[in-house]
């Protein structure tokens, strides 16, 4: 964890200028927070690209992450042919990723996430997800692994934007959905541009860090607190946060 979590809410509230930080939303990304699925998805980015002829080295697609399937093809074709791909190009290539991606077993719940899931929801809080994740296959398992929490009203998924990651579209959109204020929300993310992304939209930013990418491209991509993994974070990192925000409503 390395940073104080008292001294990093403080900073983060003379910064917003807010006092107390009335925390009401909590916005989730998806995969590599609440499921163990970034493998599964390298594997199938990997496959996929290959199969058209086009090098590629698996770990680049966990840079990738958060970002559109669009990016991430146009940066490919870009680095192999100097153009960005077609638009058949980039339903081809995301179709044949799907379909690797639909062939490797299922992704497990991430270790830790239904804990951290349930204490958001017990302390009245809004679960918000915000994902760049456009399948339809974790999306439908949801429900089913976490039951009665994520409302469809306050999903943000690809079908909901524009711009993908780094862009703060993505969160700006779930704290629309919420109806909350950016200085009224934390997020929840594991990747460097979803990082980029949430403290672009002025929201306060926690990573866990469930991947191989080393911490520091979390941090330098401005993540207020960091933590190894989902369970040392529900378990010990966010009843810490709530309890320094109910006591005299805010860290001092
Ligand atoms: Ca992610």
């Amino acid at each position: 964890m390395g940073k104080d979590i008292a001294d990093v809410l403080s900073t983060f509230m003379e910064k917003k200028g807010i006092h107390p930080f009335c925390l009401k939303a909590v916005l989730f990304d998806m995969d590599g927070v609440l499921f163990d699925s970034m493998k599964n998805h390298t594997l199938a980015w990997y496959k996929a690209v290959t199969a058209v002829g086009i090098p590629c080295e698996r770990e680049e697609f966990y840079h990738y992450e958060g970002a559109t399937a669009k990016w991430t093809i146009d940066t490919l074709l870009r680095r192999a042919y100097g153009r960005e791909a077609t638009e058949e190009e980039v339903i081809q290539l995301y179709d044949l990723k799907s379909k690797y991606f639909n062939e490797l077993p299922e992704a497990v719940v991430m270790p830790g996430a239904r804990i951290l899931v349930q204490q958001v929801k017990e302390a009245g809080l809004t679960p918000v997800l915000v994902t760049g994740s456009g399948q339809r296959s974790l999306l439908g398992r949801l429900e089913r692994e976490f039951p009665g929490i994520f409302a469809p009203e306050t999903m943000v998924t690809a079908f909901d934007v524009k711009r993908g990651k780094p862009d703060p579209e993505p969160y700006c959109k779930g704290l629309e959905k919420a109806g909350v204020a950016s200085y009224e929300a934390m997020i929840v993310e594991n990747a460097p541009l979803g990082v980029k992304a949430g403290v672009a939209a002025g929201i306060f930013t926690i990573a866990v860090n469930t991947g191989p990418i080393p911490d520091e491209q979390l941090l330098e991509a401005g993540a207020d607190l960091l933590f190894p993994d989902m369970q040392t974070f529900a378990q010990g990192g966010f009843p810490e946060i709530l309890r320094l925000l109910s006591d005299d409503g805010g860290a001092e």
